[in-house]
C-alpha cells in the first residue's frame, strides 16, 4: 500500500514538473495537495511517511476525526478544507485547517472570523468561484467577492488572510471546456489582484486527478489530487 502511494506521488510529481517545463513556468511553482477524503487514517500516515505533508478533506466531521490526532503529533502536517462548509461546522474546521479553500459566501467569512477570534488563530482562505456549468459550489457573482474584499479592507476580518481563488472544472471529457474554466479563474484572479494590490491573492487552486496538467498549463499553483494518489474512493 505504502509502495503504491509512494509510486503514485512520485509519478504525479514528475507529471507536474513536465507540465511546468511545457508551460515555461519555474520548477516548484505548483504544490501538490493530497485529497484523502473517504480514505482511512492509515493511508494518510502512509502518505506522510512518503514525505507528503499537505492534505485536503471536504467533510469537516470526517477530517476532524482523522486529522486531529495526526496534527497534534506532527506540526509539519497541514490540512485544507476543500468542500462546501456549513456554518455549524466552521468551529471544527478552523481548529484543524490552515486554509479554507471553499469560501463561497460572505456569511461564511463572518463565522470564520468569529471562530478564529475565539481560538486566537489566523487562517488563510480562498474564494471558490463557480466556473463550470454542472458544479453547484462557489461564488457565482464576482461582485460578491469584490464586496468581501472590501470588507477585508475595512478591517472586518483581522484573523483571516485572503490568499487567492479555487475552482472545480466541469465534469466533462471536453478538454476545451475544462481549460476554459481554468482560464476564467486565472482572469478573475488577475483582475481582482489588480483591484486589491494590498492583498496577495496569488494562490490559484485548480486541477484534480483528471485535469491537473491542463490546470498547470493555465497557471495553477495548487493541485488537489485524490484518486491518482490513493486510488478510487468507496462511498
Ligand atoms: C474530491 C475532490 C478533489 C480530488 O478529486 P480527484 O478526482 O479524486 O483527484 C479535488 N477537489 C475537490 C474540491 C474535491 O472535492
Amino acid at each position: 500500500m505504502t509502495q503504491n502511494i509512494k509510486n503514485n506521488i512520485a509519478q504525479i510529481q514528475k507529471t507536474i514538473d513536465d507540465a511546468l517545463i511545457k508551460s515555461g513556468r519555474p520548477q516548484g511553482s505548483v504544490v501538490l495537495l493530497a485529497v484523502s477524503k473517504f480514505h482511512p487514517q492509515q493511508e494518510v500516515l502512509d502518505a506522510i511517511n512518503c514525505g507528503q505533508l499537505l492534505f485536503g478533506e471536504n467533510r469537516v466531521q470526517e477530517a476532524y476525526q482523522k486529522f486531529m490526532p495526526i496534527l497534534e503529533q506532527n506540526k509539519n502536517v497541514k490540512l485544507h478544507i476543500i468542500g462546501q462548509l456549513q456554518r455549524n461546522k466552521v468551529k471544527h474546521a478552523v481548529q484543524i485547517a490552515c486554509c479554507i479553500e471553499s469560501v463561497d459566501r460572505i456569511e461564511l467569512l463572518d463565522e470564520i472570523e468569529k471562530q478564529c477570534t475565539a481560538l486566537n488563530k489566523s487562517i488563510d482562505i480562498l474564494f471558490e468561484y463557480h466556473t463550470g456549468e454542472e458544479s453547484k459550489s462557489g461564488f457565482t457573482d464576482k461582485q460578491q467577492i469584490i464586496q468581501a474584499l472590501n470588507n477585508f479592507k475595512q478591517g472586518k476580518y483581522p484573523h483571516i488572510n485572503p490568499a487567492g481563488f479555487m475552482t472545480m472544472a466541469p465534469f466533462t471529457e471536453d478538454k476545451t471546456l475544462i481549460r476554459k474554466s481554468f482560464i476564467t479563474l486565472r482572469e478573475l484572479s488577475k483582475e481582482l489582484q489588480a483591484a486589491f494590490p494590498e492583498y496577495n491573492l496569488n494562490e490559484l487552486s485548480m486541477g484534480m486527478s483528471s485535469d491537473y496538467q491542463i490546470a498547470i498549463e493555465e497557471g495553477s499553483t495548487l493541485v488537489r489530487v485524490g484518486t491518482a494518489i490513493f486510488g478510487p474512493r468507496e462511498y
